[in-house]
């Protein structure tokens, strides 16, 4: 159904108007094709290209069509979705032509989700395992016996003993529901998967500037004179964003520059293609840091006014030469120099990565590099700039910001006792029955600590949960029960020890719309639950895309089979553990096990101001969805009608109440417009002083700021000392003395009156700072090189060595243990991983999807034919992928240049084989996906980033031989 475009926007069939004039004439959609003549396919096209998301008017019930905007659960682009739902069964689906994210695009994965709701492969009804067959159960039997269970070990273990492990599925209010759910049952062993695909993104960019998030967004890149793509493949992993950047290259002219070291899909588009070691991020940027500071390229101004600490940065660059970045990424020195001369002559230019960047040891460096090089050009706060982050799954960036994380409670209020006071007052809760609710531990210095404070084990080491000696950690006993709620299992790594985990385990849950590979990669006979959960398409809620846009989903079906929407499971455990009626306080229910969706969303409207999600009531992001049409496909800012001046879906921060009518944020940290129109500067979160330098911004703020200067973050007392308080009206003062008197600042006072006074005066609750190029708070406070783990250049651990082991995240975490042993003459390859453009994440929905599965039904590894060649590998050949900590992979060779010599690639969304073996008759039966495969994961090991134990899956080693 594509169509020319004119003027970069996509032109609507001219069918469309045959459409309206038949919806104005109330034609079912039976009638319309008998007098038109036009294919069912065509008709389906045109109706929902016409934008008429209306009922149509039936002759007869039977016949009526629905149209239902939905928005695609398969990546961060948050494409657009009408379905065409005939007597309650979904007959059709077209993408949306009025979104300003896909203008009428969708890729393989969005244009068949209804095979993904509709799918004849789901889970159909609760099953649990007895004596190692899947036996059907009743939904009160499962919570009953699981909750018992879980009462159980609780009593026995303590709350944290069972792991809630939520999902980046979750819509916005699922997800906010579950870290609420994880806090009342009184644990932090609570996470996603955003810990293993952005965690060191949302560290080190919020440790730079403020927020961890995309800044501008995706529409935004038609104004960017240069796209500079590092570790990111949007091609496949992200394919209507390709939309927007080749926009760019074609209309700006603008240079488009791929650094990976897989040719991949993306590297076919660039102008510059530049090939690096796995790993060598930091020395690669810091090789083009060079040459901008040895040429005078940098912006000083931009430097001297908004950036703390380049002069650090400067003196760790000067180290990286020409030769000595050639000797550790192997990129020519000659392509070093052109990218940064192309960089600094093509402003401003965006930077854009993926995991490739995040998924390191050292990712949170690598973040921060990327950060700082765009720093240096001065592409900050700029229409244009920006770092636009592409985040992975449809709502990663909602359950992140919403909170299913284990070091924060939603809207990174931390865990602090102010934190969990903040949010004991917006659920109304009284504080010492929810500290009850969690265990203690006694802490080195012989104190009692509430386990509510400390982090918790992140997803990425669950196993290590269940594994490791309780008296190594630092929670009283081990992980017994694990619910897998969303989760792909085969997305972690060191799966031959998950394996041993789950067989561990006393109770095993998977809470999934399919029964994904937690069914099957143990050899467990009892004790594993199989609960089928709702796809998004059977539910209603807001979800986050990439860029902060909120999107609202409207149910498109009533759930299928006996599956149920993720808010009325954790309705159903809530009333099982006794404190439903706590948890559900102050949301509306439809009956004893239905929350009202919009006044979860509601809830969390009155407590997520550190990130601005106060402002997005349902009716607004409803409103958005509705007049999609109204906003410009650029700005994306509304042009006249409803929603006139607001951004498309309020990016966050949107400040202060609904009622404030912010218009949302559409480029982050942008000082050339008020903050009152979307404007921002940078956030005051490092404190005011360091070294003696001042870190606020110098001399510059937005337009219309009373404070013509950098400013603290605001509290009440700052505004008592500029006179401002009298802006507040009589109600916000009382709120606003009811949680700390003057103490109280713009992210605890719930009246939103501090953020809505400052923002009258032009000024940003949150201050107004330099961004700090320097983190003195994280292990390495300037970005390092530090070689992998596993890497097989010794000649480089001596000066790039990794960490000493420590304990952070309740566990031991190795580093120089590891990489003391040179394990590079038995693997001598260097194993990376990525995405496919048929399959998202473990794959079990998309390979159960029989358009998709079609398309790619084979596992494979990609090497170079030097190597497959001395190794005797033809293509297309079976071989074996051998891991060093003993995990190995039968899989069909792949040989090909993408990927250079000595480095072999496998994508990741395979599962259901295991070390040679088929697992397909551990399904239950007619739920296995149509396409298995070996999990890349079970050859992939040990490794985790040093601030935010991100997994390390993009340079380990290997070794591959014939099978
Ligand atoms: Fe759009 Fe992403 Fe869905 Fe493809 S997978 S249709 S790019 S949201």
């Amino acid at each position: 159904m594509l169509r020319k475009k004119t003027n970069g926007v996509a032109r609507r069939p001219q069918g469309a108007s045959i459409l309206r004039d038949a919806a104005h004439k109330s034609v079912d959609r039976r009638t319309f094709l008998k007098g038109s003549g036009l294919a069912a396919g065509g008709l389906a096209a045109i109706t929902a290209t016409g934008g008429s998301v209306t009922k149509a008017k039936a002759q007869s019930a039977n016949d009526a069509v629905n149209l239902v905007k939905s928005v695609c659960t398969h990546c961060s682009v948050g494409c657009t979705v009408i379905a065409e739902v005939k007597n309650g069964v979904w007959t059709g689906q077209e993408p949306g032509w009025d979104s300003p994210f896909n203008l009428g695009a969708h890729c393989a994965k969005g244009a068949s989700v209804r095979e993904h709701a509709h799918g004849e492969r789901r889970l159909k009804y609760p099953m649990k395992k007895v004596d190692g067959e899947w036996k059907r159960i009743s939904w009160d039997e499962a919570i009953n016996e699981i909750g018992d269970q879980m009462m159980q070990i609780r009593e026995e273990s303590g709350p944290d003993s069972v792991y809630w492990l939520g999902s980046a599925k979750h819509n916005n209010e699922q997800a906010y529901l579950f870290r609420k759910f994880a806090a009342y049952w009184g644990t932090n062993n609570v996470d996603h998967q955003a810990r293993i695909c952005h965690s060191t993104t949302v560290a080190g960019v919020a440790n730079t500037w403020g927020y961890g998030a995309m800044t501008n967004s995706y529409n935004d890149i038609h104004n960017s004179q240069a796209i500079f793509i590092i570790g990111g493949n949007p091609a496949e992993a992200h394919p209507v964003s390709l939309l927007h950047v080749l926009r760019a290259k074609e209309q700006n002219n603008a240079p488009l520059i791929v650094c990976d070291p897989r040719f991949t899909r993306t590297a076919a588009h660039a102008d510059e293609y530049v090939r690096f070691r796995p790993g060598t991020d930091v020395a690669l940027i810091w090789g083009i840091l060079w040459h901008i500071f040895e040429n005078g390229w940098e912006d000083k101004e931009f430097i001297r006014t908004r950036v703390w600490g380049m002069d650090q940065i400067r003196e760790e660059v000067a180290k990286w030469s020409p030769d000595e970045v050639e000797r550790v990424t192997g990129t020519p020195e000659s392509q070093l120099r052109r990218v940064a001369r192309t960089l600094a002559n093509n402003r401003p230019g965006t930077v854009i990565w993926c995991m490739g960047g995040t998924q390191h040891t050292n990712g949170n460096n690598n973040t921060r590099a990327y950060c700082i090089l765009q720093l240096a050009l001065g592409n900050m706060g700029t229409s244009g700039g920006g770092t636009n982050i592409f985040r992975g799954h449809d709502n990663v960036q909602g359950a992140t910001d919403l909170g299913v994380l284990s070091h924060t409670l939603p809207g990174y209020y931390g865990l602090s006792a102010g934190a969990w006071g903040h949010w004991s007052r917006v659920w109304e809760e009284d504080p010492e029955w929810l500290k009850s609710q969690f265990a203690t531990v006694t802490g080195a210095d012989g104190k009692e600590k509430n386990l509510m404070n400390l982090t918790g084990i992140p997803v990425s080491r669950w196993i290590d949960g269940v594994l490791e000696d309780p008296a190594n950690t630092d929670q009283p006993n081990a992980v017994r029960a694990m619910v897998l709620w969303g989760h792909a299992p085969n997305s972690q790594t060191r799966m031959t020890e998950m394996k041993k985990a789950m067989e561990m385990l006393d109770t095993l849950v998977v809470i999934d719309p399919y029964p994904t590979v937690s069914a099957v990669l143990h050899d467990r006979t009892d004790g594993v639950y199989l609960l089928p959960a709702c796809t998004q398409f059977e539910t209603r809620g807001s979800v986050t895309a990439s860029n902060r846009s909120l999107q609202w989903r409207d149910k498109i079906v009533d759930p299928l089979f006996e599956s149920l929407p993720d808010e009325v499971i954790m309705a159903k455990f809530a009333n099982k553990f006794g404190w439903a009626d706590r948890l559900f306080r102050n949301i509306e229910m439809e009956d004893a096990e239905t929350p009202n969706v919009e006044s979860i969303t509601r809830e969390f409207n009155r407590g997520l101001w550190t990130i601005g999600y106060t402002g997005q009531s349902p009716e607004r992001i409803k409103s958005h969805m509705a007049n999609q049409h109204t906003f410009d496909r650029t700005t994306l800012q509304a042009v006249g009608g409803p929603n006139d001046g607001e951004y498309y879906g309020l990016p966050w921060p949107c400040w202060g109440t609904a009622d404030m009518k912010h218009p949302g944020t559409p480029n982050l940290y942008d000082m050339s417009k008020p903050v009152g129109e979307g404007g921002l500067c940078f956030r005051a979160r490092f404190g005011v002083e360091r070294d003696g330098d001042n870190l606020l911004a110098d001399g510059v703020s937005n337009p219309g700021a009373e404070i013509q200067d950098g400013y603290p973050e605001f509290t009440m007392q700052m505004l008592m000392d500029l006179g401002w308080d009298s802006d507040l009206t009589e109600e916000e003062r009382l709120a606003i003395e009811a949680v700390a008197g003057p103490k109280t600042n713009w992210k605890t006072d719930l009246s939103g009156g501090i953020q809505r006074v400052a923002i009258k005066h032009g000024c940003a609750p949150f201050g107004n700072a330099k961004a700090r190029a320097v983190v003195w708070t994280f292990p390495d406070p300037i970005p390092l090189h530090r070689e992998p783990l596993y890497t097989n250049r010794r000649d480089l651990v001596a000066d790039y060595p990794t960490y000493e082991d420590r304990k952070f995240y309740r566990l031991p975490t190795l580093y120089a243990s590891i990489q003391k042993q040179d394990f590079s003459k038995e693997f001598p390859i260097i194993l990376t991983s990525g995405r496919l453009v048929e399959y998202e994440g473990g794959g079990d929905e998309t390979r159960s999807n029989p358009w998709l599965a079609e398309l790619q039904q084979d596992m494979f590894v990609e090497i170079n034919p030097r190597d497959a060649n001395n190794l005797g590998i033809r293509d297309g050949a079976q071989v074996w992928v051998e891991g060093p900590e003993g995990g190995k992979v039968k899989v069909m060779a792949m040989v090909t240049e993408r990927v250079g010599e000595g480095v072999a690639f496998m994508p990741f969304h395979f599962g259901g084989h295991f070390q040679g073996e088929d697992q397909r008759s551990k399904y239950p039966k007619g739920a296995d996906p149509y396409v298995l495969g070996e999990s890349s994961n079970t050859a992939q090991t040990y490794g985790y980033d040093s601030v935010t134990q991100m997994q390390e899956t993009k340079a380990t080693l290997c070794r591959i031989s014939a099978a």
